[in-house]
């Protein structure tokens, strides 16, 4: 029985040979050549002023959170339906996430919610791109600006996708990518900040780097140039290793992306009479980069049970993403109903580049005698 998995990175032999230059090269390390020329054409591809490469999203966000100055006594309102980075961000610099529902139809943060949550102590606002799918930033932009709030786009699972034709990763002041094993392009881990105002930039760049600028250049200069600490910074730089993946990775977004298209037709097309899941809704003014592939399945429908014969099959499968308030680490009492109803009804179905169009199909099958199996009495 062949087995197909959730997720799978397309990594080859391009990446391969990029990673070997690097190591005939004398800066495996990071903010090195390759990073700083990662750096400019991430600026470049995105639209933006300013990419710093980071070691992951989550460092992005910590750093994003540091230089736009939120800290203790500050709430952060957080978009709940997602991986909780966001909120874990917020808890980094001893501020308060504060949970906003989610879209019933997309997953993504829910404007109305985000206004209703403003008091004397936001700072700020971090939206998810859930799974791939831009949240309303129009709306969004315009809540924070009316209010003197930050604005940051955790568009971790988002590259390649677009929001009012503009893309994913440029649609707030600050945004956070990640190139995670799981995410549309990777080097197993890493992540950047992207954003247009330089000051930042430089900021976080300083603060990636243990608050000491430029090694790599220092090393170069004549004489014996002794650089100074200017911050207590972390270590979250991106090895030029990852950076020099990431270079051959951003070039095939389109083709990777086109691929987990396919795919994602595919199911819609073999699903859409299928009574028992509700599809991924994806607006008019918005493009998916299918990060994942999550069906609602029916309330009546035992989703372990389901789960469980997939995985008998050899099928790849999980929950989807999560209800961030419900996890036991936040001890909140806040609710967010239509966050904790996808979480209890999500599952994620195989989706990745390498998927080709018979085990779509295999997936597709064994769902549907899985849900047969599997739905109780009350359902369609
Ligand atoms: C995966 C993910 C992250 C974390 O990314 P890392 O690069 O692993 O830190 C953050 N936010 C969202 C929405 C994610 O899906």
């Amino acid at each position: 029985m062949e087995s197909i998995p959730l997720v799978h990175a397309s990594l080859g032999e391009r990446e391969l040979a990029a990673v070997k230059e690097v190591f005939a090269s004398e800066w495996p390390a990071g903010q090195g050549p390759r990073g700083k020329a990662l750096e400019r054409e991430l600026a470049g591809h995105f639209g933006v002023g300013e990419a710093v490469a980071l070691s992951s999203c989550a460092a992005a966000l910590h750093l994003s959170l540091l230089a736009l100055g939120a800290g203790p006594g500050d709430e952060v309102i957080v978009a709940d339906y997602t991986f909780p980075a966001p909120a874990h961000a917020v808890r980094y610099v001893d501020a308060d996430p504060i949970f906003a529902d989610v879209r019933a139809d997309t997953g993504t943060i829910d404007p109305e919610a985000v206004a209703d949550l403003i008091g004397p102590r936001t700072a700020g606002v971090i939206a998810v791109d859930t799974v791939g799918l831009p949240a309303d930033y129009a709306e969004l932009k315009s809540i924070t600006d009316r209010h003197g709030l930050f604005l940051v786009e955790d568009a971790a699972c988002a590259v390649g996708a677009t929001y009012q034709g503009r893309p994913a990763g440029a649609l707030a002041p600050v945004a956070c990518l990640s190139f995670h094993g799981r995410k549309g392009i990777t080097s197993g881990e890493g992540g950047a900040l992207l954003t247009g105002d330089q000051a930042l930039a430089a900021n976080v760049r300083l603060r990636s780097s243990f608050g000491i600028g430029g090694i790599a250049e220092q090393a170069r200069v004549i004489g014996l140039p002794i650089p100074e600490f200017t911050e207590t910074g972390y270590n979250y730089k991106l090895s030029d290793i990852a950076a020099a993946i990431l270079q051959v990775q951003l070039g095939r977004i389109e083709e990777l992306l086109d691929r987990r298209r396919t795919v994602a037709a595919r199911y819609a097309e073999l699903l859409k009479d299928e009574e028992l899941v509700t599809l991924p809704h994806v607006p008019d003014d918005r493009t998916h980069a299918w990060q994942s592939y999550i069906l609602m399945l029916d309330p009546g429908v035992d989703r372990a049970a389901v789960a469980a014969d997939l995985r008998a099959q050899g099928i790849g499968c999980g929950h989807g993403t999560w209800a961030s308030h419900l996890q036991p680490v936040y001890e909140t009492d806040q609710k967010c109903p239509v966050s904790a109803d996808l979480f209890q009804r999500g599952l994620a179905i195989p989706m990745h580049a390498e998927l080709t169009p018979n085990q779509v199909e295999r997936v597709v099958d064994v769902l549907r005698a899985a849900l047969r199996a599997h739905a109780g009495p009350h359902t369609a």
